[in-house]
């Protein structure tokens, strides 16, 4: 009989309202239904997506340890240069550098003109390059120029993005102490080699600068120069912008 009355209730059971089954099953702490949302109940904004972002030069602030492995290397390369106060920038609260350098060789006899100010990362990228690539390719010159300084374009600026058809561009590694962009190379006992369109010319000149650009892919995220766009046809630009999965932008 008990077995009998036990088949009975498993019988009832699905009889139970429909409507309570079509719904999912509530999570602990979950109300059937939440309170309708008026005028007094909507939070203000910094209640609901909190304060605003920090400014984007803070966000790539160097620990110590970071700046110390950073001035370790420079000062394997022989860099001189001189640490600066914070910089930020009234135009745009995003634009500025944490912990800056201002960089007047970036070797111990290759002057940057006129120096330039840029994060410490930016100084070992550019000083690994100049001592691994640019120099001994520029031994491969008739003459073996010796490569004796770098003239510069646009250094830090807080600026947006160029040459990128952006609607809305975002802002500029130059912004951020990221970016460097070199106009020409000195050589001592040769003429200047000024960035410029050079596509097959077929000459030394071609492929100095092509070999240059190239290196720079090891060193730098972006590497953007003539040809890429309009706005690069007279330097390359050079910038270790962070990127999702360390992909690399070489034009
Ligand atoms: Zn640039």
């Amino acid at each position: 009989m008990i077995r009998a009355g036990a088949i009975l209730l498993a019988l009832l059971v699905p009889l139970a309202p429909a409507a309570a089954q079509d719904r999912p099953p509530e999570r602990p702490g979950e109300t059937a239904a939440p309170p309708e949302a008026s005028a007094e109940t909507v939070p203000p904004p910094t209640a609901m997506f909190g304060p605003p972002a920090p400014p984007a030069w803070w966000m790539l602030r160097e620990t110590d340890q970071e700046l110390a492995a950073c001035k370790l290397a420079l000062s394997h390369l022989g860099t001189v240069y001189a640490e600066q106060p914070p910089l930020t920038d009234a135009a745009d609260p995003d634009c500025g550098i944490a912990r800056p350098i201002r960089v007047d060789r970036i070797l111990p006899d290759l002057v940057l003109e006129g120096g330039a100010v840029m994060r410490c990362d930016t100084a070992r990228g550019l000083g690994f390059w100049a001592r691994d690539f640019l120099r001994p390719a520029a031994s491969h010159l008739p003459g073996a120029p010796r490569v004796t300084g770098l003239r510069l374009g646009t250094t830090y600026d807080c600026r947006p993005r160029i040459g990128t058809g952006e609607d809305r561009p975002k802002l500029s590694e130059h912004a951020l102490g990221n970016a460097i962009d070199i106009a020409a190379v000195l050589l001592d006992g040769a003429d200047p080699l000024v960035i410029q369109p050079r596509t097959d010319t077929g000459d030394l000149a071609e492929a100095f600068q092509r070999t240059i650009r190239a290196a720079g892919c090891l060193f730098f995220t972006t590497v953007l120069g003539p040809g890429a766009n309009a706005a690069h046809d007279d330097h390359l630009h050079l910038d270790i912008a962070a990127r999702r999965g360390g992909w690399r932008l070489c034009q």
